[in-house]
């Protein structure tokens, strides 16, 4: 079955240019070899996003009016996401059954047609999601949405990092950091960390900083200093620091449970990179998550 690959991160992060980036390189792959592969299956669940850069199969808009929504209900932006994905989760068994009628093999309906060769299958389902992380991720019909997902497919989330506004200090870092880390225990989903932007700065000093609390610490003291020079900024000693040092240690036991890689989501840098650890995620998720999910259901 094809692997559903699921892009979370904050506002701005670069979700969904990372999503056209992901989708081109798809349609690539199949232009490529036409008849073992189909292009991606594509789901837009933003229902916010005035325009999206690519061709959705699925698209939230498409059943709900997040404006009207808004309007109807009386509701912030927030509040009307979040009803418009309450609404769209309402039909979520239209949906899989639609998925699992496009992506998953089909008994053929008739006798003569069994001659012909099956048609390819997408490789890949991708799914975008909305701006506000949470909205996604703390709802229920987000829950939902995911659970219903890695019960038919193999599911991966791809967790997008603004890596120059992430590495400008080591709380930014932090607290991205253990965003992710709450993710991960609250989905309970293979994760990839992707670090994006790299064509403006690259991943190293993140990966070391995850992978090595010493780099981190000394990060941390470094940028300690720099501030008593001033005026004692926000990062200062005392409790932050303390925190910081030991939140270090929690960080390299989440490094060595994931998958962390660089892109470019505007150049194309590291996708090929990003599809292998796909790969890698998408066995870890038969070998341990799959059994699991069979006992639940
Ligand atoms: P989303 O809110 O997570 O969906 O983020 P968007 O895809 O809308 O991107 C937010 C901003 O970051 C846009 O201005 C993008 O052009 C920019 N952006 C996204 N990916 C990259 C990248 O790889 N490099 C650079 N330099 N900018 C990027
Ligand atoms: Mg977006």
């Amino acid at each position: 079955p094809p692997v559903a690959v699921i892009c979370v991160g904050m506002a701005g992060s670069g979700k969904t240019t990372f999503m056209q980036r992901i989708n081109a390189h798809l349609h690539e792959k199949h232009q490529q070899s036409p008849t073992t592969t189909a292009p991606p299956y594509v789901l837009n669940l933003d229902p916010a996003v005035r325009s999206v850069p690519f061709d959705s199969n699925i698209d939230i808009r498409d059943s709900v009016n997040y404006k009207e929504v808004m309007k109807q209900y009386n509701l912030g932006p927030n509040g009307g996401i979040l009803t418009s994905l309450n609404l769209f989760s309402t039909k979520i068994d239209q949906v899989m059954g639609i998925l699992e009628k496009r992506c998953l093999p089909q008994p053929p309906p008739s006798q003569e047609q069994q001659t012909i060769s099956p048609k390819p299958l997408p490789t890949h389902i991708l799914l975008d999601t909305p701006g506000q992380i949470e909205v996604f991720v703390w709802s229920a019909s987000g829950s939902i949405l995911l659970s219903s997902l890695a019960s038919s497919f193999p599911t991966v989330l791809a967790y997008i990092i603004d890596t120059p506004r992430t590495t400008a200090n080591t709380s930014t870092f932090m607290s991205n950091m253990l965003y992710a880390i709450s993710i991960l225990y609250k989905t309970r989903l293979p994760m990839i960390l992707v670090f994006n932007k790299t064509d403006v700065k690259g991943e190293e000093e993140a990966v070391e900083w995850m992978r090595d609390f010493e780099a981190f610490q000394a990060a941390l003291r470094k940028e300690e200093e720099d501030a008593m020079g001033g005026e004692g900024g926000a990062g200062g000693g005392g409790y932050m620091g303390s925190l910081l040092n030991s939140m270090s240690l929690v960080l390299e036991e989440f490094y060595n449970a994931l998958s962390v890689v660089g892109v470019s989501a505007m150049t194309g840098e590291g996708v090929e990179g990003f599809f292998e650890a796909v790969e890698g995620k998408r066995e870890e998720f038969e070998r341990e998550y799959g059994p699991e999910l069979q006992r639940r259901k």
